[in-house]
């Protein structure tokens, strides 16, 4: 079967991305949501479970059953609190919340099963389980299928002890089946709904947020990108690490005359086309493609040093040039200029430096169009001395 999947498809029985990546963008941006959830409901459940002791005392007076009941519920709370301080100590608090809810809600519901074994009075403890169930689907924030499959389990040994206990009539012992069967059902598809709601609105919020960065016509960044410090992190990165790093204007030559010749429809091809070209020769995830004018491209390229830089202004030149674009059947010829400026950046401060970058860039790229066009030209970024 193919591995390939649209990124944001979800499916429909867990109600999680199918894309792992997706799932995992998914958990880092919802961090905080289900790290405050979770402190909330273990925080909760691993009090209650505590302040249950009493009902121990009470059903069974001091004693070593009361004792083994209270070291099972002592462990459960502990287990609740290192939950949460793993979680907000995590630097993935979403994939350590749902391993802490797992740890936690298979812990509390063995704990349980003790309590009921010890304790009798099944009838009883039958509906604290099916709330209990609830609990551990929509409460505890964790994956379904985890939740599921404790949920499940919890509910056959349950069964099981109090069938083998013998104290409940087959008529009792029928309903309280149906009872949790209901429980785990409702609870699972309650559960689903809102895995699923919740990652239909993330996806749904994705899209628009990428629409507002990127310009329709070409895929590549538009300028309200730039404009929300986009030069100035990686300028800021830069410097931190000590890293060069490496800006390329590019500007399509006589593209006015391309237009005026071709049509205002193959200029749009023209520039799509280029904008592939710049995309697919940077690399994913790392550079970024801008569209900074009409047919004016600018490229960020960190951990970049001059001479990479000069080199692949080189050959995106020279590609556009041998390839131009196609329109139809026509066949246009096109090329470009570029300025290419690299830097490394260790006394200016990163809003400054992103202007008189690109500034110098500029230059450089008229600089090139004046000495005939189809060019690049290159400098390394001045940092001035410390005065
Ligand atoms: P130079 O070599 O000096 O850069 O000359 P040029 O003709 O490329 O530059 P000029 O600034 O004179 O013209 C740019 C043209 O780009 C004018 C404008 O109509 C056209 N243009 C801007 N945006 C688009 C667009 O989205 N689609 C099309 N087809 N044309 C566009
Ligand atoms: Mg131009
Ligand atoms: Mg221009």
């Amino acid at each position: 079967m193919s591995k390939l999947h649209s990124p944001g498809i979800i499916a429909r029985w867990h109600g999680e991305f199918t894309s792992a990546s997706t799932e995992s963008a998914f958990l880092r941006d919802q961090s905080g949501v289900i790290e405050h959830e979770l402190t909330r409901s273990l925080s909760f459940c691993g009090i209650s479970y505590l302040a249950f002791a009493l009902a121990d005392v009470a059903h069974l007076g001091y004693g070593s059953q009361t004792l083994a009941l209270f070291v099972a519920r002592l462990a459960t709370a502990v287990v609740a609190l290192t939950g949460i301080v793993l979680t907000r100590r995590s630097a993935n608090p979403g994939h350590t919340a749902y391993r802490a809810a797992t740890a936690f809600t298979s812990l509390a519901m063995l704990t349980f099963l003790l309590v009921a074994y010890l304790r009798g009075e099944l009838l009883l403890h039958g509906m604290s389980m099916a709330i209990m169930l609830i609990i551990v689907y929509l409460f505890i924030p964790n994956r379904l299928v985890n939740a599921t499959i404790i949920a499940l389990s919890a509910s056959a040994s349950f069964l099981a002890l109090v069938y083998a206990s013998g104290t409940v009539s087959p008529r009792q012992m029928s309903t309280m089946t149906m009872l949790l069967l209901l429980a785990n059902l409702f609870g699972a598809a309650a559960a689903r709904r809102d895995a699923y709601s919740s990652r239909r609105q993330y996806w749904a919020q994705q899209i628009l947020i990428n629409q507002s960065v990127r310009d329709p016509l070409t895929g590549a960044f538009n300028r309200r990108h730039l404009n929300a410090g986009l030069l100035e992190r990686e300028i800021d990165h830069a410097r931190r690490e000590g890293a060069s790093l490496t800006i390329i204007l590019c500007d399509l030559d006589n593209f006015k005359a391309i237009n005026d010749t071709h049509g205002h429809q193959a200029g749009d091809t023209l520039l799509q086309d280029f904008a592939s070209l710049l995309l697919s020769m940077t690399r994913d995830g790392i550079d970024t493609v801008v569209r900074y004018g009409g047919e004016e491209f600018l490229l960020i390229l960190p951990d970049t040093n001059l001479a990479d830089g000069h080199a692949l202004a080189e050959r995106m030149r020279a590609r556009l040039a041998e390839a131009g674009s196609l329109h139809g059947h026509v066949r246009i010829g096109a090329t470009a200029s570029f300025g290419v400026v690299s830097a490394r950046l260790s006394s200016y401060l990163p809003g400054i430096a992103s202007q008189a970058m690109i500034a110098h860039a500029d230059e450089l790229m008229y600089a090139a169009k004046r000495s005939g066009r189809n060019r690049v030209h290159v400098t390394e970024f001045e940092t001035p001395s410390a005065a």
